[in-house]
């Protein structure tokens, strides 16, 4: 892969709030890009830093192997889409997407309808070009937006928070055109979203923001498995903590854990903690299980009692109580034919593995 956009301590200040902290970040030529956190983390700044709407206050922002100091947004190799899709209500659909290439003189009409219909096709809206923008549905209005931003063939589409109008299942279905979309062209997208299941879903890769700064940057899978910290950990899906001992650091890493007694976990297992003494360990609930009676398991067992259940149809969620821990554990468990619901108060056999712990700060 060929770094495309690289940004190398970058600062930014609005007056006193410091609102980038030496955010150092390279993006490369064809990846699916996402920038995720809290709300007021910094990720619409620092899309903005690369979009070229804000200036950096300290530090490098180069695209393409250029430095994009004093460089305006027009004449930068990228194109934005927002949240609110900007499209004019009283233009046709073909004259929306059409906008994007008002400043290209050196196009003629028919090149230029080429191009529209090319774009329309492409977000799947094939034959729409005739209809008024204002009769549109909130998923049609956002692919005539992405229609309009990527007549221009950008190197760098940037999204921020595309999805966020749009009820739950439009929204599921454009996170895979999206994907898909960008795999057909081919172009970086840097997306902007608090959504993390959007995020994990979409990107190649994720800078999970807080407070101005890069908390962890990965693909979705590292991200989801082995946070580096409590943080990530906290903000990314749902996880278990259980207070722990780490008693010897090495090829093998041994703890005491709360309710689970003496274990021992590999480096892997471990992004950030080095040190023996005093840690934390995360534990998803969909790795932890329920023991029925009649099964067996050769994974280990710590015996609990239902404390709360959530039943959703096709999956349970328990909060078990087990001995030695005073707060519940979340189990996540999917409702097979044959199994029975547990109720509130019936005793319940946790199986855990420590394949699955991950050892946190
Ligand atoms: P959200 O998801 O709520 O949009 P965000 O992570 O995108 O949040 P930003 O919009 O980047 O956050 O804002 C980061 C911080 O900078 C916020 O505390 C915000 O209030 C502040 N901020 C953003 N723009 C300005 C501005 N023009 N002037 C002063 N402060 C600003």
């Amino acid at each position: 892969m060929t770094a495309l956009i690289t940004l190398e301590g970058v600062n930014k200040y609005y007056g006193d709030y410091h609102a980038l902290r030496d955010i150092d970040l390279t993006i490369d030529e064809g990846e699916f890009f996402s920038l995720l956190g809290p709300s007021g983390c910094g990720k619409t700044t620092l899309l903005r830093t690369i979009a070229g709407f804000e200036s950096v206050s300290s530090g490098l922002v180069a695209i393409g192997g250029k430095d994009m100091a004093g460089v305006p947004a027009n004449l930068r190799p990228t194109n934005m889409v927002f949240q609110s899709y900007a499209i004019f209500p009283h233009l046709s659909v073909a004259e929306n997407v059409a906008f994007g290439l008002r400043k290209r003189s050196d196009l003629n009409k028919q090149a230029k309808q080429v191009l529209v219909d090319d774009a329309l096709d492409m977000v799947g809206l094939d034959g729409y070009g005739g209809r008024a923008a204002h009769a549109l549905s909130g998923g049609q209005r956002q692919r005539v937006a992405l229609a309009r931003a990527l007549i221009l063939k950008p190197k760098v589409l940037l999204l921020d928070e595309p999805l966020s109008a749009l009820d739950k299942k439009m929204r599921e279905q454009m996170q895979v055109e999206l994907m898909r979309l960008q795999r057909h062209v081919g172009i970086t997208f840097i997306l902007v979203t608090h959504d993390q299941e959007e995020a994990l879903v979409m990107s190649d890769r994720i800078a999970v923001m807080f407070e101005g700064r890069i908390g962890q940057l990965a693909d979705a899978e590292t991200l989801y498995r082995r946070p580096r910290n409590r943080q990530v950990a906290e903000f990314i899906g749902k996880m278990n903590f259980l207070e722990a001992d780490v008693t010897a650091m090495g090829d093998a890493i041994s703890l005491q854990v709360q309710g689970l007694g003496g274990l021992q976990i590999t480096p892997e297992q471990s992004p950030e903690v080095r040190e023996t003494g005093a840690a934390v360990v995360g534990i998803r609930p969909e790795t932890l299980g329920i023991l029925f009676e009649g099964e067996t398991t050769d994974r280990k067992l710590a015996e609990g009692v239902v404390d709360e259940v959530v039943y959703y149809g096709d999956m349970t969620y328990y909060d078990v109580r087990i001995t030695g821990v005073e707060k519940p554990l979340n189990i996540a468990m999917k409702n097979i034919i044959g199994q029975p619901v547990l109720d509130v108060g019936a005793p319940a056999q946790v199986i855990w593995d420590e394949r699955s712990l991950v050892l946190l700060k």
